[in-house]
């Protein structure tokens, strides 16, 4: 489906998905040991070329690595692995490093990120939902939307990554509410992380200066609703209009941003960081949430 038309069929005014009854949650219950309630992030990736540079946004990652509990899986929904009229999910052992960006130097193209991937996880993952909601997929692998952060922030690679793709026939309510059925593993030592960009627009990035008038307006637009837990706004972004076009001329970086919303719990502290902005239109802004 083109992206045109996924404008055309997103309806947002149900949040309720009737198909994805949670169908099995007693045999993930049954196979994976509970454990702590894990943190959960989303994460503003940006230029591809962060996962190699020493720099504020990398030092940050590297820092979160290092201070939060390590999670027996991680789980990301990149913005970068977009599938049309399916969700699916990587469940192969050894998933491969994907360099899915041109006009970059061979440094970046010589990067590998070789995490183990989790059959297991995405089994129970796919368990979550009602039977063929979610397939497996041995196609994939680990996109740039999720191992260049990974890599700063877990350079020996010796966690468990899986990615979800984005079903992009879908309307904005799906994902937010994909996002809370997925909340789930949050407490069975899985990393949950969004990875896109709260505003995403590449045909206005410029070299130096201050970020635009409007990228700034529509970040904090998004900020104060979620500092308000007012989530349903962030889920109609589309009625910004001009605005929402403007900062995504495409959704797919502000998407998984709502499965990262979906997943959050009424007792769990938000905060940001990297909180500025790249090359004038990419906010970098991320989110930490954890409980209290
Ligand atoms: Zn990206």
């Amino acid at each position: 489906m083109k992206r045109r038309a996924f404008i055309k069929n997103t309806t947002l005014t149900s949040l309720s998905i009737s198909f994805m009854k949670l169908n099995a949650l007693g045999s993930l219950t049954d196979s994976l040991n509970k454990t702590d309630k894990m943190p959960l992030l989303f994460i503003g990736h940006g230029n591809p070329m962060n996962a190699i540079l020493d720099n504020d946004f990398s030092r940050q990652w590297k820092k979160l690595g290092q201070q939060l509990e390590k999670p027996q899986a991680i789980l990301v929904i990149s913005a970068h692995w977009i599938t049309n009229n399916s969700t699916k999910v990587t469940a192969m052992k050894s998933p491969k490093t994907i360099h899915d960006f041109g006009g970059f130097p061979d440094e970046l193209f010589e990067q590998q990120y070789p995490a183990p991937g989790t059959p297991e996880m995405a089994n129970s993952t796919i368990d979550l939902f009602q039977k063929g909601h979610i397939e497996q997929d041995f196609e994939w692998g680990l996109d740039h939307g999720t191992w260049s952060f990974l890599k700063p922030m877990y350079p020996k690679a010796e966690i468990p990554v899986y990615q979800l793709s984005l079903n992009y026939s879908k309307p904005a309510s799906f994902h937010y509410q994909l996002g809370k059925q997925l909340s789930t593993l949050r407490e069975r030592g899985v990393l949950i992380i969004g990875s896109g960009n709260i505003v995403h627009n590449l045909q206005t990035l410029k070299q130096g200066g201050p970020a635009y008038d409007w990228a700034k307006e529509f970040d904090t637009k998004i900020t104060d609703y979620i500092n308000d837990r007012d989530f349903k706004k962030v889920i109609d972004f589309q009625k910004l209009g001009s605005l929402a076009r403007t900062a995504h001329p495409t959704y797919d970086h502000f998407l998984p941003l709502l499965h990262t919303l979906g997943a959050v719990d009424k007792l769990d502290d938000i905060s940001y960081f990297n909180d500025s902005f790249d090359m004038g239109s990419i906010s970098m802004r991320s989110l930490l949430i954890q409980k209290r």
